[in-house]
Order: structure tokens, then sequence, then C-alpha cells
């Protein structure tokens, strides 16, 4: 039976990892292949860290033909552009065609940008070469303003904005403050002339916790220095500015969107039944509804499952 799994995160890597330890323990017959655009797993949880050189590149990714080294798994490098599940097909941006008995769907979430001009002047920070990205234009930011004069334009290029106000954006938040220190000495930038501001639709950060945690995260992070933003909804964005639902705009020479995720588009084109984020509906087995073929995996419930409908109401 060949199995092919899309995706190297950390869904799509325990099941590789876990499959072909089944495998080797049953000897089950099985091919065993993973998909991913990347060479590496990225550690995900820890990009806030890599965006602000809280830790090194080698600390962010591992390489996965590491990890499956002695163990039954074929990696294949490259996009996934379309599945055709009626053919039980993948097709890769390399022209590559995969076969498969069974897939498994574990491409993660990309970033949402749901405001006008937030893909085209935001940077996100979902992925290893974001936090890359991010943190380069930062350094490049702050060693501009160590010549800057104008006081306006030193303002902008010092501020931050980061958008969304859950875990992307607070953890960035706190990290840049801690950050900001080195980063002033080595670059020559102000000290006292960092801004960052954290921009909240809602009226707490962290919606997705508790009170207790979201006041905490707002005590600690206002210590820090953060200006926070809260029932703040951004509806435009143009080139170095921020405009708020009130009128209000906030310039910033940094913008950063962590304001939401939703599921691959090409999951939805392939004909699965998906949610309104995207996210395909899977049945209680992890199946896809309709598919029984192929499985959606995602860590923290990113796919949607509704039970059936048993009554008329
Ligand atoms: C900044 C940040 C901090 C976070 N902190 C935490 C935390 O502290 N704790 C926690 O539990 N969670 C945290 N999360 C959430 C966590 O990272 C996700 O829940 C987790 O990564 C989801 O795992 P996954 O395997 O479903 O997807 P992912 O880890 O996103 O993996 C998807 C994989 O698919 C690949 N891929 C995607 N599209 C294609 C394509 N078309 N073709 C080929 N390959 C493709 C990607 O390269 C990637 O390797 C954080 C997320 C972010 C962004």
């Amino acid at each position: 039976m060949r199995i092919v799994i899309l995706g190297a995160g950390y869904a799509g890597l325990r099941t590789a990892l876990d499959l072909a330890r089944l495998r080797r323990a049953y000897g089950l017959e099985i091919t065993i292949q993973v998909v991913d655009q990347n060479p590496y797993h990225q550690l995900v949880q820890l990009l806030h860290l890599t965006a602000t050189a809280g830790i090194t590149d080698q600390k962010s990714i591992y390489q996965l033909d590491t990890l499956f080294r002695g163990r039954e798994v074929e990696r294949i490098e490259g996009r996934v552009e379309a599945i055709h599940p009626l053919e039980r097909r993948v097709v890769l941006n390399t022209g590559q065609t995969l076969e498969y008995d069974r897939l498994v769907l574990a491409l993660g979430s990309e970033t949402a940008f749901q405001v006008p001009g937030a893909r085209e002047y935001t940077l996100p920070l979902r992925t290893f070469s974001d936090a890359l990205k991010l943190r380069k234009h930062l350094i490049e930011q702050f060693t501009r303003a160590a010549s800057i004069t104008d006081p306006t334009e030193l303002r902008i290029t010092m501020t931050t904005a980061i958008v969304g106000g859950g875990y992307t954006g607070c953890e960035l938040a706190g990290e840049l403050a801690a950050w900001a220190d080195d980063l002033c000495r080595q670059t020559g930038a102000p000290r006292k002339e960092v801004r960052i501001a954290l921009i909240e639709r809602e009226d707490h950060l962290l919606p997705h916790l508790g009170t207790w945690a979201s006041n905490e995260a707002v005590r600690r992070l206002e210590r820090l220095g953060v200006n926070i933003f809260l029932q703040t909804p951004v509806v435009q964005v143009e080139p170095q500015r921020l405009r708020f639902a009130d009128g209000r705009l906030l310039r910033a020479g940094t913008i950063v969107w962590g304001a939401g995720v939703r599921a691959p588009a090409l999951l939805a084109e392939a004909g699965f039944p998906t949610d309104r984020l995207g996210r395909v509906l899977v049945d209680r087995y992890l199946r896809v509804q309709g598919h029984a073929t192929v499985s959606g995996l995602a860590r923290r419930g990113r796919l949607s499952y509704r039970p059936p409908r048993t009554g008329a109401g």
C-alpha cells in the first residue's frame, strides 16, 4: 500500500515516524512518502525567537533527511499544487505526480490576510523564511535609524506595529522588546525611540485563553514597554501605515501581520468539504468526509470535526 503524507510539520512528521515504526514492528507492506516544500522541519512555535535572534537558525529547523535516516521513509521535496482525489494523484510544482492508496493531509495553515493591503505591505510570521525576512528587515530598519536626523522619519522607522494579539503577536512583541537593547547596541539606533505597538480587534489579548491569561499578558507586555491597542480593528494597510476602523492612522516602518490563519486553498480546490476557514471536514476517525482514502491531520484542532446530524433539529 502506498501512503503519501503531504506536509512534514508536526502532524505529518509524527505520522511518518509512527508509520515507519509500525512498518518495522509488524512487517507492514507499505511505502511511506513524505512531501514537503522544504528540506527541513520548522519549529513553528519558536519563530518569534528566530525572528528576534533569540535562537540560532540551526536550532529553528531540523533537516528531514537526518530525521528520516535509518527509517523506511522517502522524502520528496516539492510544493503540492493540486490533489485529484478521484484519480488518487497529487501533482507537485516540480512536475512530479504521485499516486497513492492512502493520502494524509498535513499541510498546516497559511497566513490569512483579510484586510486590503495586508498581503502587500505587511510581513507575516508563519514560516522559517518569514522569520528570517522579518529579522533582516528589523536589522535594516534599526541600522538606517542610526543615521536619521528627521524626527518624524525616525519615529516611523523605529516603530514596529504587530497586528493580532494572539500567540504570534504577543510572543513576538515580548521577544522584540527583550531584543531591543542588543539590537540598538549593535546598530547604533537610539533605544529611547523604540516603539512596539500590539493591535488587537477584540477587547482582550489571547482571545482563546481566559481572562487571567489575557490580563497577565497585558501587564507583562506593558511592563516591557509594548503599547497595546485593544478593540482596534485594522481596516486597511498602506505602505508604512495602518488605518483603524475609527479612522485613526498609525505609521510604522515595520508592520507584522499575525491576525489569523486559514487552511491552504488547494484543499477546497481538490473538492474536499471545507469550513469557512478552508479546513477540511473529517469524521471521528479523521477521514475526510466522503473520501475514505484521505485522512486529515493537524495539531491543535486545525481540522474541523462535525458530528453527523442525527435529528431533524
Ligand atoms: C509564531 C507561532 C508560535 C506558535 N507557538 C505555539 C506554541 O507555543 N505551542 C503550540 O502548541 N503551538 C504553537 N503554534 C501553533 C503550531 O505551530 C501549529 O499548531 C503547528 O505548527 C501545526 O502543525 P501542522 O503539522 O498541522 O502544520 P505545520 O507545522 O504548519 O506543517 C505544515 C507543513 O506543510 C508544508 N506545506 C504547506 N503547504 C505545502 C505545499 N503546498 N506543498 C508542500 N508542503 C507544504 C509546510 O512547509 C510545513 O512543513 C505557533 C504558531 C506560530 C505561527
